[in-house]
């Protein structure tokens, strides 16, 4: 089941929702079986680049779904914004692969806000590590995370 992580600052009051996690139907298979019509990766990850490439590292590399996958939050070092992808990291013979992002504003690459462990989005129980990071509203170091409005969802 997945959760929520809300971002607000303390100084001006921005604020962010973001649905993390797995659902219910986001089983490995949902994920590796490309080819089957009711394969997730194309709803999951909107980039047609990138799900053409997924498709040649599970077939081609015959690579591995490592486990951890599900809906992150990452962050654009130029902007400081924040924003919902989904994270996935595959392995394979020599190499492994992780989905790029790019900030819509910015187009350069996102990367995958820091958390406590590789798993931990399988268990739902996220712990995004905010301390780093400044608002990307007013600059401040003032960023938590906002527990008044959790939802839990399938
Ligand atoms: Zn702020
Ligand atoms: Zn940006």
């Amino acid at each position: 089941m997945g959760s929520s992580f809300n971002i607000r600052c303390k100084h001006c009051g921005y604020y962010k929702e973001f649905s993390i996690g797995i659902g219910m139907m986001y089983s490995p298979e949902s994920i590796i079986d490309i080819n089957s019509k009711d394969c997730l990766l194309p709803k999951l990850i909107r980039s047609k680049k990138a799900v053409q490439q997924i498709r040649l590292f599970f077939g081609e590399k015959k690579a591995v779904l490592a486990d951890g996958y599900g809906h992150w939050i990452y962050h654009c070092t130029k902007c400081g914004e924040f924003y919902g992808r989904f994270f996935l990291h595959l392995d394979y013979k020599g190499g492994s692969y992780e989905v790029e992002y790019k900030c819509p504003a910015c187009h350069i690459e996102l990367s995958p806000v820091a958390h406590e462990s590789d798993d931990i989005l399988q268990r739902g129980e996220v712990n995004a590590d905010m301390e780093e990071y400044h608002c990307p509203k007013c600059g401040m170091h003032d960023l938590v995370e906002d527990h008044s409005n959790l939802v839990m969802w399938d």
